[in-house]
Order: C-alpha cells, then structure tokens, then sequence
C-alpha cells in the first residue's frame, strides 16, 4: 500500500505557499468530510488522506523533512519502536475551520470524534507471510467509567453555560462588526461542570492501556495497515471513538530478501560444485529444499524455485523464490590442497576455453586499449 505524494494529494505544486496548503486542503475537508457524506468510505479515504498531507505540509519543519526524505522523513514510526501519531483530527480541524465556520454558526464544542491512532507491529517475516493472532497493549483514551464520559462528579450534571446560554459561542462588538466568538468560559460545549468528575479531573476521559488481539492476515508487508474500527482515542463529550491503526513494519531477515511476492537469498557454493555440479540444500519458508547446480556454473547466476515465494496479501498467486549464487573461494588450505591447485593451475594455463568470462574480458580490455590509443 504506497502512499501517494502529499502535494499530488492536496493538487498543490511544490513550492506552494502556506495559505494554498491551507485551502486545498480546505476545499477537499469540505468536500469529503464525513459529515457530509455519511457511510461513504472512500469519501472517509480520501478525507484521512488529504488531512494527513495537510498535517504534514501545514508545518514547516515536517515539510522540509518529507521535501528531504519523503514519506520516511515523517513517518514518527521510522526507527521502530511503538508509537502513535502526532495531532488528531480535531486539532487540526481547529486550526482550519476555526475562522471558516466561526461566522457562520458552525458550532464547535458539541460532540467530537476521537482521535485515531496509530501503532507499529513490528513482524518477523514468516509470521507476515503466514499471518498470525497477535496481541498489543495499546495506551488510549477511553471514557471515563464514574462520570461515564460526562466529567461531571457521580450524581451531578453539567449546567447549561451562563455566558453563552447554552450555545457555545458568544457575540462581540468589533467596530461595525458583530463576531461570534467560541465561549472562553465553556471552551463551545455550552456546558460547565461545577463539580468535575474526581478520576478524569473532568475530562470525561482517561488514560488506559488495553489489549487488544489483531489477527494478521498472511501475505501483510512492510507498511500495511489493518484498521480496527473504534479502537482509537474515545471521543470527547460523547462523541464516536477513532479507529486504531495497525502499520506491518517486517524485520530484516538473516536469509531472506522480500520484493513482493518473491523471495531472494543469496547460496553460497564451493568452486568445486561450481565447477563439477552438484546438488544443494537451499532453505525455503516452507524448510530445505534440493536444488541441482549444473557444471559450469558461474557466480550470480540465478535458480528460481517456482511457488516458494509469497502469496500476498491481496491475492494475485505465490510467487518465487530466486537463489542467486555466490562462488566461494576456499581459504586456509593445508598443504595437499595447495599442491592439488597448484597442479591444476598447471593444467588449466594457456587454454582460454575454460575460463569464458575472463577470455571475454581479456577480448573487452584489449579493444579498450586498442581504441584509446
Ligand atoms: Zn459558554
Ligand atoms: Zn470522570
């Protein structure tokens, strides 16, 4: 699942200014924001995307870095280690909507969605080809059980707001104009707590950790996702929870190199199987393997062992594994071993015919000098 480039998201050029981030990503929020289109996910997609490229280009710092280093340069979860991101939705949506929809009665402060969270599942890489139940403590904000959610004291209510009766926002004379403003005292929920709820400090929320067991399907890769739905941050003033996502970071394998559905590794073989053919155990994921080497054969040469590959996670057929040989060169010999080579030097000199690659390289160097002369 690769990321589409943040500008091409947001249909900005490059150098774009801070103010034409900041309204590209205006008009596609109002376009696809849940509210408006409600049960459609790939409107859902498309919001999540374009607020994640905002969150990143709106700040100047992570936008030199994805300039620098694309996608990596942001990502908080590069370098391991379980995290979550930066600023949910509704922090950013204060920063954007807060002067749009201040005239116009918007009103801020009601129920709010939680934030979504993010958590790195570091996997070996069999389990991410073979999938498997895995379970992750997760620390979240989950609504508070005494007051549930309400932040008010057990057996009180939050009173309506005296300053703004109850509608969140305020009015103020500016010279001519009149400009509603979000209520300083009720921060727009229309609500105070007189006696806030003694577990969350009135929060309405509380930190927790929970477990959570994510089944993995197999075939996942470095850098997919697995959404689980309300398993997010809970949301504020009885709003829905976020969802939690799931981000498959594959460890580096001691013999195996994935690129999609294939596998790579490297055999290494003696000069003498290399030379006379023989037979190899190759290892797969699935155990060891025979492979035949044909006489002759030559470092780099590749062996592809059909079906020993991976099958991805969205389906398509297994792939291959792909053997590349390496010729060893024998070291610390004794004594007979030397003599034994030193004799077949012998043997092989002044015949070209053995040596394919060096009679060719030899031919290569001589019309090089030949050339340049
Ligand atoms: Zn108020
Ligand atoms: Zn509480």
């Amino acid at each position: 699942m690769s990321k589409r480039d943040f500008y091409e998201v947001l249909g900005v050029e490059r150098g774009a200014s801070e103010a034409e981030v900041k309204k590209a990503y205006r008009r596609l929020a109002m376009k696809y924001h849940p509210d408006r289109n409600p049960d459609d996910k790939d409107a859902e997609n498309k919001f999540k995307e374009a607020t994640e490229a905002y969150e990143v280009l709106s700040d100047a710092d992570k936008r030199a870095a994805y300039d620098q280093y694309g996608h990596a340069g942001v990502d908080p979860q590069m370098g391991g280690g379980a995290g979550f991101g930066g600023a949910g939705f509704s922090d950013i949506f204060g920063d954007v909507f807060s002067d749009f929809f201040g005239g116009g009665g918007g009103r801020r402060g009601g129920p709010q969605r939680g934030s979504d969270l993010r958590y790195t599942m570091e996997l070996s890489l069999e389990d991410a080809v073979r999938g498997k139940t895995v379970e992750i403590r997760v620390p979240t904000l989950v609504e508070c059980k005494p007051c549930e959610g309400s932040g008010a004291k057990k057996g009180t209510k939050p009173v309506t707001c005296t300053t703004c009766n109850g509608m969140g926002q305020v009015r103020m004379q500016q010279g001519f104009f009149a400009v509603q403003q979000t209520c300083p005292r009720c921060h727009g929920s229309g609500q105070v707590i007189t006696e806030p709820c003694t577990s969350c400090n009135g929060q309405g929320r509380v930190e927790e950790s929970k477990t959570l067991s994510v089944k993995v399907p197999a075939g996942v890769d470095t850098g997919d996702r697995i959404r689980l739905t309300g398993e997010g941050e809970a949301g504020a003033h009885g709003g829905p929870a976020g969802d939690l996502y799931v981000v498959v970071n594959v460890k580096p394998h001691d013999i195996f190199e994935r690129d999609g559905r294939n596998l790579h590794c490297e055999v290494p073989i003696s000069i003498v199987d290399a030379t006379l053919g023989g037979e190899l155990e190759v290892p797969t994921l699935d155990g060891r393997v025979k492979l035949k080497i044909p006489e002759g054969t030559q470092t780099g040469k590749l062996f592809r062992l059909r079906g020993k590959g991976v099958t991805p996670v969205r389906g398509g057929g297994v792939g291959d594994l792909i053997c590349r040989v390496v010729v060893e060169t024998p070291v610390k010999l004794n004594k007979r071993q030397r003599e034994l080579l030193e004799e077949l030097r012998e043997s092989l000199q002044g015949d070209q015919s053995h040596s394919p690659r060096a009679s060719g390289w030899f031919d290569g160097m001589k019309r090089f000098f030949g050339d340049n002369k």
